[in-house]
Protein backbone atom coordinates (compact mmCIF):
# COMPACT_ATOMS: atom_id res chain seq x y z
CA UNK A 1 0.00 0.00 0.00
CA UNK A 2 1.35 3.30 -1.06
CA UNK A 3 -0.18 6.57 -1.23
CA UNK A 4 -1.67 7.52 -5.17
CA UNK A 5 -2.05 10.39 -6.39
CA UNK A 6 -4.92 11.11 -9.39
CA UNK A 7 -7.32 12.20 -11.03
CA UNK A 8 -10.84 13.63 -10.86
CA UNK A 9 -11.79 11.53 -14.05
CA UNK A 10 -9.97 11.69 -17.62
CA UNK A 11 -6.56 14.16 -17.05
CA UNK A 12 -7.10 16.84 -19.86
CA UNK A 13 -4.35 15.78 -21.73
CA UNK A 14 -5.74 12.85 -22.69
CA UNK A 15 -6.16 11.78 -25.83
CA UNK A 16 -9.84 10.79 -25.78
CA UNK A 17 -12.71 11.76 -23.24
CA UNK A 18 -13.08 7.96 -22.69
CA UNK A 19 -12.43 6.35 -19.22
CA UNK A 20 -10.00 4.11 -21.30
CA UNK A 21 -8.08 6.94 -22.53
CA UNK A 22 -7.81 8.54 -19.70
CA UNK A 23 -5.98 5.59 -17.46
CA UNK A 24 -3.74 5.35 -20.63
CA UNK A 25 -2.66 9.12 -19.59
CA UNK A 26 -2.75 8.73 -15.89
CA UNK A 27 -0.32 5.98 -16.55
CA UNK A 28 1.80 7.84 -18.82
CA UNK A 29 2.10 11.09 -16.44
CA UNK A 30 3.25 8.83 -13.47
CA UNK A 31 0.11 9.22 -11.55
CA UNK A 32 -1.40 5.91 -9.82
CA UNK A 33 -4.89 6.37 -9.58
CA UNK A 34 -8.14 8.03 -11.32
CA UNK A 35 -12.09 8.79 -10.21
CA UNK A 36 -14.37 7.56 -12.40
CA UNK A 37 -16.88 10.53 -12.46
CA UNK A 38 -20.01 9.50 -12.60
CA UNK A 39 -21.53 12.44 -11.47
CA UNK A 40 -24.28 12.83 -13.99
CA UNK A 41 -25.24 9.63 -14.35
CA UNK A 42 -24.25 6.00 -14.42
CA UNK A 43 -23.83 5.62 -17.91
CA UNK A 44 -21.35 3.30 -18.35
CA UNK A 45 -22.56 -0.45 -19.25
CA UNK A 46 -21.20 -3.34 -18.10
CA UNK A 47 -19.19 -4.56 -21.02
CA UNK A 48 -17.38 -1.08 -21.54
CA UNK A 49 -16.55 -1.62 -17.29
CA UNK A 50 -15.41 -4.94 -17.98
CA UNK A 51 -12.79 -3.39 -20.58
CA UNK A 52 -11.80 -0.16 -18.34
CA UNK A 53 -11.34 -2.58 -15.37
CA UNK A 54 -8.71 -4.88 -17.43
CA UNK A 55 -6.63 -1.21 -18.49
CA UNK A 56 -6.56 0.05 -15.27
CA UNK A 57 -5.26 -3.54 -14.07
CA UNK A 58 -2.10 -3.69 -17.19
CA UNK A 59 -1.10 -0.42 -16.06
CA UNK A 60 -1.78 -1.00 -11.79
CA UNK A 61 -3.92 2.82 -11.94
CA UNK A 62 -5.97 2.14 -9.01
CA UNK A 63 -9.77 3.33 -9.29
CA UNK A 64 -12.52 4.62 -7.65
CA UNK A 65 -16.06 5.97 -8.39
CA UNK A 66 -18.18 9.23 -7.94
CA UNK A 67 -21.73 8.49 -7.92
CA UNK A 68 -24.16 11.46 -9.19
CA UNK A 69 -24.59 14.57 -7.85
CA UNK A 70 -28.30 13.85 -7.72
CA UNK A 71 -28.96 12.22 -4.55
CA UNK A 72 -31.10 12.93 -1.47
CA UNK A 73 -31.12 10.14 1.13
CA UNK A 74 -32.38 12.32 3.38
CA UNK A 75 -35.82 12.07 1.65
CA UNK A 76 -38.65 9.85 0.79
CA UNK A 77 -40.70 8.07 -2.03
CA UNK A 78 -39.55 8.38 -4.91
CA UNK A 79 -36.64 10.62 -4.20
CA UNK A 80 -35.08 8.50 -2.00
CA UNK A 81 -35.80 5.18 -4.18
CA UNK A 82 -33.91 6.79 -7.22
CA UNK A 83 -31.28 8.22 -4.81
CA UNK A 84 -31.10 4.63 -3.39
CA UNK A 85 -30.78 3.07 -7.50
CA UNK A 86 -27.91 5.64 -8.41
CA UNK A 87 -25.44 4.52 -5.50
CA UNK A 88 -26.19 1.02 -6.18
CA UNK A 89 -25.82 1.34 -10.05
CA UNK A 90 -22.00 3.07 -8.95
CA UNK A 91 -21.04 0.64 -7.17
CA UNK A 92 -22.29 -2.22 -9.63
CA UNK A 93 -20.85 -0.82 -12.28
CA UNK A 94 -17.51 0.75 -10.30
CA UNK A 95 -17.10 -3.23 -8.73
CA UNK A 96 -16.88 -4.52 -12.51
CA UNK A 97 -14.29 -1.95 -12.67
CA UNK A 98 -12.56 -3.00 -9.89
CA UNK A 99 -12.31 0.02 -8.41
CA UNK A 100 -12.88 -0.75 -4.16
CA UNK A 101 -14.66 3.07 -3.11
CA UNK A 102 -17.50 4.92 -4.67
CA UNK A 103 -18.08 8.61 -3.29
CA UNK A 104 -21.10 9.98 -2.12
CA UNK A 105 -22.94 13.51 -1.62
CA UNK A 106 -25.29 11.86 1.23
CA UNK A 107 -27.79 14.85 1.40
CA UNK A 108 -29.16 17.60 2.44
CA UNK A 109 -30.50 19.24 5.85
CA UNK A 110 -33.95 20.61 5.52
CA UNK A 111 -36.04 21.25 8.82
CA UNK A 112 -34.98 18.49 10.63
CA UNK A 113 -32.55 18.23 13.37
CA UNK A 114 -29.30 16.68 12.38
CA UNK A 115 -30.13 13.55 14.44
CA UNK A 116 -33.38 12.75 12.79
CA UNK A 117 -31.15 13.27 9.18
CA UNK A 118 -28.99 11.58 10.51
CA UNK A 119 -30.80 8.54 11.43
CA UNK A 120 -32.61 8.42 8.34
CA UNK A 121 -29.66 8.52 6.01
CA UNK A 122 -27.73 5.75 8.29
CA UNK A 123 -31.06 3.63 7.66
CA UNK A 124 -30.63 4.08 3.90
CA UNK A 125 -27.34 3.34 3.38
CA UNK A 126 -27.95 -0.08 5.49
CA UNK A 127 -30.51 -0.92 3.31
CA UNK A 128 -27.70 -0.14 0.46
CA UNK A 129 -25.10 -1.99 1.96
CA UNK A 130 -27.57 -5.03 2.83
CA UNK A 131 -28.52 -5.15 -1.23
CA UNK A 132 -24.85 -4.89 -2.05
CA UNK A 133 -23.54 -7.77 0.12
CA UNK A 134 -26.54 -9.91 -0.87
CA UNK A 135 -24.90 -9.41 -4.65
CA UNK A 136 -21.68 -9.88 -3.59
CA UNK A 137 -20.91 -6.48 -4.61
CA UNK A 138 -17.30 -6.09 -2.29
CA UNK A 139 -16.87 -1.90 -2.48
CA UNK A 140 -16.56 0.43 0.41
CA UNK A 141 -19.21 3.44 0.61
CA UNK A 142 -17.33 6.59 0.63
CA UNK A 143 -19.41 9.78 2.37
CA UNK A 144 -17.50 12.32 1.47
CA UNK A 145 -16.83 15.89 3.38
CA UNK A 146 -18.95 18.49 1.88
CA UNK A 147 -18.65 22.20 1.18
CA UNK A 148 -21.34 23.79 2.57
CA UNK A 149 -23.40 23.63 6.10
CA UNK A 150 -26.76 22.95 3.98
CA UNK A 151 -25.44 19.47 2.98
CA UNK A 152 -24.69 16.32 5.62
CA UNK A 153 -20.92 16.21 5.52
CA UNK A 154 -19.36 17.68 8.31
CA UNK A 155 -16.28 16.14 9.77
CA UNK A 156 -18.60 14.22 12.52
CA UNK A 157 -21.09 13.32 10.13
CA UNK A 158 -18.67 11.53 7.68
CA UNK A 159 -16.91 9.53 10.72
CA UNK A 160 -19.19 8.98 13.07
CA UNK A 161 -21.70 7.15 10.09
CA UNK A 162 -18.77 4.60 9.71
CA UNK A 163 -20.67 2.81 12.18
CA UNK A 164 -21.88 1.02 9.38
CA UNK A 165 -19.67 -2.08 8.38
CA UNK A 166 -18.77 -1.40 4.60
CA UNK A 167 -19.45 3.01 5.09
CA UNK A 168 -15.97 4.70 5.24
CA UNK A 169 -15.50 8.96 4.91
CA UNK A 170 -13.93 10.31 1.93
CA UNK A 171 -12.20 13.35 3.05
CA UNK A 172 -12.51 16.26 0.80
CA UNK A 173 -10.15 19.00 2.70
CA UNK A 174 -10.95 21.67 0.51
CA UNK A 175 -14.44 21.53 1.63
CA UNK A 176 -13.56 21.17 4.97
CA UNK A 177 -11.73 24.52 4.58
CA UNK A 178 -14.49 26.03 2.65
CA UNK A 179 -17.31 25.34 5.02
CA UNK A 180 -15.51 28.17 7.99
CA UNK A 181 -12.81 29.49 6.45
CA UNK A 182 -10.49 27.50 8.56
CA UNK A 183 -8.95 24.08 8.23
CA UNK A 184 -5.98 25.17 6.57
CA UNK A 185 -2.75 24.64 8.32
CA UNK A 186 -0.58 22.01 8.74
CA UNK A 187 -2.22 21.96 12.49
CA UNK A 188 -5.22 21.76 11.52
CA UNK A 189 -5.02 18.91 8.97
CA UNK A 190 -3.20 17.14 12.15
CA UNK A 191 -5.60 17.79 13.91
CA UNK A 192 -8.39 15.84 11.19
CA UNK A 193 -6.49 13.24 10.57
CA UNK A 194 -5.91 12.32 14.57
CA UNK A 195 -9.66 12.68 14.31
CA UNK A 196 -9.73 9.81 11.75
CA UNK A 197 -6.87 8.12 13.30
CA UNK A 198 -9.02 8.48 16.79
CA UNK A 199 -11.86 6.71 15.12
CA UNK A 200 -11.07 4.27 12.45
CA UNK A 201 -7.20 3.67 13.94
CA UNK A 202 -4.59 3.27 12.20
CA UNK A 203 -6.42 1.16 9.87
CA UNK A 204 -8.33 4.63 8.59
CA UNK A 205 -5.14 6.26 8.14
CA UNK A 206 -4.09 3.42 5.87
CA UNK A 207 -6.96 3.48 3.59
CA UNK A 208 -7.56 6.95 2.94
CA UNK A 209 -10.00 8.28 0.13
CA UNK A 210 -8.89 12.11 -0.14
CA UNK A 211 -10.52 14.59 -2.44
CA UNK A 212 -8.53 18.70 -2.94
CA UNK A 213 -8.48 21.02 -4.82
CA UNK A 214 -8.16 24.75 -4.72
CA UNK A 215 -11.53 26.59 -3.94
CA UNK A 216 -13.68 29.73 -3.86
CA UNK A 217 -15.90 30.21 -1.26
CA UNK A 218 -17.94 32.70 0.79
CA UNK A 219 -19.87 32.72 4.11
CA UNK A 220 -22.26 30.09 2.81
CA UNK A 221 -19.05 27.86 1.97
CA UNK A 222 -18.12 26.12 -1.66
CA UNK A 223 -18.29 28.67 -4.44
CA UNK A 224 -16.49 26.96 -7.11
CA UNK A 225 -12.95 24.81 -7.81
CA UNK A 226 -10.02 26.79 -8.75
CA UNK A 227 -6.07 26.06 -9.41
CA UNK A 228 -4.14 26.13 -6.37
CA UNK A 229 -2.32 28.86 -7.99
CA UNK A 230 -5.41 31.36 -7.81
CA UNK A 231 -6.64 29.95 -4.89
CA UNK A 232 -5.84 30.33 -1.08
CA UNK A 233 -5.59 26.29 -0.20
CA UNK A 234 -2.31 25.45 1.83
CA UNK A 235 -1.74 22.22 -0.25
CA UNK A 236 1.87 21.84 0.66
CA UNK A 237 1.14 22.09 4.53
CA UNK A 238 -2.06 19.41 3.42
CA UNK A 239 0.97 17.34 1.68
CA UNK A 240 3.45 17.68 4.62
CA UNK A 241 0.31 16.66 7.25
CA UNK A 242 0.20 13.58 5.01
CA UNK A 243 3.71 12.74 5.28
CA UNK A 244 3.88 13.18 9.22
CA UNK A 245 0.90 10.23 9.54
CA UNK A 246 2.41 8.29 6.43
CA UNK A 247 -0.84 7.82 5.26
CA UNK A 248 -2.22 5.37 2.09
CA UNK A 249 -4.48 5.35 -0.21
CA UNK A 250 -5.75 7.57 -2.79
CA UNK A 251 -5.44 11.54 -3.26
CA UNK A 252 -7.99 12.43 -6.28
CA UNK A 253 -7.02 15.64 -7.36
CA UNK A 254 -10.38 18.11 -8.08
CA UNK A 255 -8.91 21.58 -9.77
CA UNK A 256 -9.80 22.80 -12.90
CA UNK A 257 -6.11 21.61 -14.50
CA UNK A 258 -6.98 18.16 -13.21
CA UNK A 259 -3.69 16.67 -13.67
CA UNK A 260 -1.17 19.90 -13.66
CA UNK A 261 -2.33 20.07 -9.56
CA UNK A 262 -2.37 16.44 -9.01
CA UNK A 263 1.28 16.42 -10.29
CA UNK A 264 2.29 18.88 -7.97
CA UNK A 265 0.93 17.01 -5.22
CA UNK A 266 2.91 14.32 -6.03
CA UNK A 267 5.87 16.27 -6.45
CA UNK A 268 5.22 17.95 -3.45
CA UNK A 269 4.78 14.61 -1.40
CA UNK A 270 7.97 12.97 -3.26
CA UNK A 271 10.04 16.04 -1.86
CA UNK A 272 8.78 15.86 1.52
CA UNK A 273 9.11 12.33 2.25
ZN1 LIG B 1 -17.74 14.96 -4.45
Amino acid sequence: MRLLFGTAGTPISSKGNDSISGIKRVHELGLGCMELEFVRGVKMGERTALAVGKAAKELDIRLSVHAPYYINLNADGETLAKSKERILNSARIGNICGAKSVVIHAGFFQKETRQVVYEKIKKALIEIREKLNSEGVDILLRIETMGRKSQFGSLDDVLEITEIEGVKPCIDFSHLHAVTGKNNSREEFVSILTRVEERLGREGLDNMHIHVSGIEYSEKGEKNHLVFEESDFKYEELVQAFVDFDIKGMVICESPNLEEDALLLKSEYEFLR
